[in-house]
């Protein structure tokens, strides 16, 4: 099988190691036909080549969700609450602050606010709330929200999506998390998300957060039902933007969750199509530095193997996450073993701050971490009994003030 410049797909492989670009129709043929250790070889040319210290990184960050009342209805979302639901909530400042605190205390360097869109909530709740986050704990990093919620607190607060972004990065805000990406292409997107901005205008957003000198990732959900040509097809769509903007630091996939949304769980992504997708990203973003596996969705044998496909990154403990376990991702893990699944993949693990920068090189076993208290879901609203911190009370943290 050939591609249509007549390239049979081991010369497409090679091409595509040796850092040419593919077209989003080479890229499908790979997807789809490519053999998969092939494929994974190709990918991880482009990772040793990108990366020759041969490092592969985590970071320790903290997803505080403040509200999970949305008007958004996301037919994936098993998160939210329609507004005046008995179950909707949100948390006050102080409460924030003092999760802001806990992460602190643990090590973390990064919070990433998420919620919901909430009616109520302009430009001025985010502007509050994120020099709140600042005023008290300058070092934590803000990579938080998406164009979603920029296009959500615009619309409320009256104003042009460029003043939202000027005004929320005035105010603390260090970069996007790329979230409500889901699916860019239309048709999937309006089966899954009829409320939500459509892709284009996603990227549209994310340009002009580039242009004002805001970046961010960009993420993919997989298995809610695409076919293989539309997920192709939302790589092709970030890489034109990125072509003009260089402002996506990384690509994140990662996988629907089925329990408790109106999708029921009907479709999903196999590992084996996550992995491939993975790889392909690899060989296809020759614009994109960091391509991140997702251990939280696929579980940390998946994550590890993403290591062998051309991922870079392993993403974050996640001391705090509601919004994936709400549908069901159990996977749990901790600081010491993100480091040993880095290791035992055959990279030298280091942990990173928010852009890039390496915190510590883990290069010796024997200077490993032994805190054990830095665990995914030390709290998290989407388990019972509240996550680790109310169900372990020996792992009461110190006051971080
Ligand atoms: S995914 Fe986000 S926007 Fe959609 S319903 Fe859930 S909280 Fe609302």
């Amino acid at each position: 099988m050939s591609d249509d410049t007549g390239r049979d797909i081991s010369d497409l492989l090679q091409h595509a190691a040796d850092g040419g670009r593919i077209s989003p129709g080479e890229a499908l043929l790979l997807y789809t036909d490519a053999p998969f250790h092939e494929l994974g070889e190709a990918a991880d040319a482009v990772r040793r080549r990108r990366y020759p210290d041969n490092i592969a990184t985590y970071l320790i960050d903290r997803n505080i969700n403040y509200t999970n009342v949305c008007v958004t209805a996301c037919k994936f979302c098993a998160f939210y609450r329609a507004p005046k639901h008995a179950e909707g909530w949100s948390h006050d400042t102080e409460e924030i602050l003092r999760r802001c605190g806990e992460a602190v205390t643990l090590g973390a360097t990064q919070i990433m606010l998420q919620g919901g869109h909430h009616p109520d909530y302009g430009v001025e709740y985010y502007e509050s709330t994120f020099k709140a986050i600042k005023d008290n704990y300058p070092q934590l990093a803000l990579h938080s929200l998406g164009a979603s919620e920029v296009a959500h607190m615009a619309k409320v607060s009256g104003v042009t999506v460029e003043e939202a972004i000027s005004r929320i990065h005035a105010a603390g805000l260090d970069s996007f998390a790329g979230a409500g990406a889901e699916i860019l292409v239309a048709r999937p997107r309006t089966v899954i998300a009829p409320l939500k901005e459509s892709g284009e205008r996603w990227l549209e957003i994310m340009e002009t957060a580039h242009g004002l000198g805001v970046e961010s990732t960009a993420t993919f959900m997989m298995g809610t039902g695409e076919t293989n040509a539309e997920r192709i097809e939302h790589l092709r769509m970030i890489r034109d933007v990125q072509d003009r903007t260089g402002g996506f630091r990384s690509f994140i996939p990662w996988t629907y969750q089925p329990e408790n949304n109106h999708l029921k769980g009907r479709t999903q992504a196999t590992s084996l199509e996550y992995l491939r997708l993975v790889a392909v990203a690899r060989l296809f973003f020759d614009n994109v530095a960091h391509l991140q596996g997702s251990w939280l969705t696929t579980g940390k044998d998946v994550g590890q193997l993403t290591m062998h496909l051309g991922a870079d990154d392993l993403g974050s403990v996640m001391l705090e996450e509601n919004v994936v376990s709400s549908a069901g991702a159990k996977h749990r893990s901790n600081r010491m073993e993100l480091i040993e699944l880095i290791r035992t993949a055959g990279r030298i693990p280091a942990q990173r701050v928010t852009r890039d920068r390496h915190l510590v090189v883990h290069d010796d076993p024997a200077n490993d971490p032994v805190d054990d208290h830095v665990v995914s879901h030390f709290a998290s609203t989407a388990l019972p009994g509240g996550g680790l911190a109310k169900s372990h009370p020996e792992l009461k943290l110190i006051d971080a003030s």
